[in-house]
């Protein structure tokens, strides 16, 4: 049990000296500085300085905290009121007093720093160090710091001929061209200076564009060249261009009995032959070369053919060709006829004629003639036409023959 009331005591009594701390801590607040941006030597920068969770403050005492030999303090002013507020670039400090106690939460005062000439680009460290003091008669002394960054006023000046600053090679025509670069850092600039010589040209190319021609070649010559250099110069030394060769066309010439390929530079012929004659001529295709496609003989022109397919009337006849064309109807070219019926005293006979050119037939009566007598009983039956018996005879005397011809063939086959 003791021990107990011993680790509650000792805990107590801790507990009591942290809150007692941190109650004095949160009195006092917190500093805090910050500068205003980059700035080059000879410039002037503005740091603040801000104060927060304060309470009860009732006067502070800054002063600003630097290297003498880079900054040079040229001001400071107070921004919050007080019954007091002084600010001594001599002393390099300020102080400000309050009527009571105050809370403060803000930017309480601002100085400047003017970067001395020389200085070196770079971060700085700067400080200020804060004594509050509040109505219950404590005090503290807070601390802050920041970075003052000082860049390069550059200058220039150098000509640094490092491949860094390289702008443009030299070229057959012109030297290197550099950008200056900045005495202090080094850095690039915008403006440049050329360094060294333009090269010497080097004739070492063998162009055979038309420009370096120093005479022209023939199919059997080779052109001569002026060597040139890379950045398309003409030298004064000479080569000899490829082997002399003929410009044979890709495509025959021709005559009415060779074809062969031409040079187009002087007329040099080679492969030459006689055509080689294809399938004849017809009313379709032309008779051409196998080899080289010359027109040996023209397509025939065509010819109508009206015979092979006629058409007439009574009076007239007219072909057609093949190609749809049709003749010019003209008359009929009839024979001598062929008598099919012969007259006879009473009846009048008939003669079939035909037309020479397209077989179209007619029939022709002719009167009856006195000095025949009318003999057979068929004749005189018939109705006055063209012999209706003898036709009606022969036919039935093939119809007989038929049949006979008919039952030797069934009797052999027995
Ligand atoms: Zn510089
Ligand atoms: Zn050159
Ligand atoms: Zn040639
Ligand atoms: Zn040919
Ligand atoms: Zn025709
Ligand atoms: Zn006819």
């Amino acid at each position: 049990m003791k021990k107990r009331i011993l680790f509650t005591l000792i805990f107590s009594l801790l507990l009591s000296v942290f809150l007692s701390i941190s109650a004095l801590a949160a009195q006092h607040g917190t500093l805090s500085l910050s500068a205003s941006g980059a700035v080059k030597a000879g410039d002037t920068v503005t740091l603040s300085v801000k104060l927060t969770g304060a309470e009860s403050i009732d006067g502070i005492a800054v002063t600003p905290i630097y290297d003498e030999t880079k900054f040079e303090l040229t001001g400071g002013s107070w921004k919050v009121n007080g019954v007091i507020t002084d600010f001594s670039v001599d002393t390099k400090d300020g102080v400000i007093a309050f009527a009571e106690g105050t809370a403060v939460n803000t930017t309480i005062l601002t100085f400047t720093l003017k970067v001395k000439s020389g200085v070196e680009a770079g971060a700085y460290t700067v400080g200020c160090s804060a004594e509050v003091s509040s109505t219950d008669k404590a005090k503290s002394t807070l601390n802050a710091e920041t970075q003052v960054k000082v860049s390069c006023s550059h200058s220039f000046t150098v000509k640094n001929t490092d491949s860094k600053y390289l702008k443009s090679a030299a070229t057959c025509s012109s030297a290197a061209t550099y950008y200056y670069s900045c005495s202090k850092c080094g850095e690039k600039g915008t403006t440049t200076f050329k360094s060294g010589s333009a090269l010497t040209h080097t004739f070492d190319q063998k162009n055979t564009a038309e420009k370096y021609i120093h005479t022209a070649g023939t199919c059997t010559k080779a052109a001569v060249y002026y060597y040139s250099c890379k950045c398309g110069s003409k030298g004064s030394e000479t080569f000899v261009g490829a082997d002399p060769d003929h410009r044979y066309a890709e495509t025959w010439s021709t005559d009415k009995d060779n074809h062969w390929l031409e040079c187009s530079a002087c007329g040099e012929r080679k492969d030459q032959a006689a055509h080689v004659p294809g399938p004849e001529a017809t009313e379709d295709s032309a008779q051409v070369c196998t080899a080289c496609g010359y027109e040996i003989a023209p397509a025939i022109a065509h010819q109508h053919d009206f015979t092979k397919h006629w058409y007439s009337d009574d009076a007239t006849h007219w072909g057609k060709c093949g190609c749809e064309e049709e003749s010019q109807p003209t008359a009929h070219t009839w024979d001598n006829g062929k008598v099919v019926s012969e007259p006879t005293a009473k009846k009048q006979g008939a003669v079939v004629y035909t037309c020479t050119d397209c077989g179209r037939t007619k029939l022709e009566y002719t009167d009856p003639d006195p000095s025949k007598s009318d003999r057979t009983s068929s004749e005189k039956d018939g109705d006055g036409s063209f012999g209706i018996g003898a036709l009606v005879g022969v036919l039935g005397g093939i119809l007989v023959g038929a049949v006979g011809v008919y039952l030797t063939l069934v009797k052999r086959k027995k």
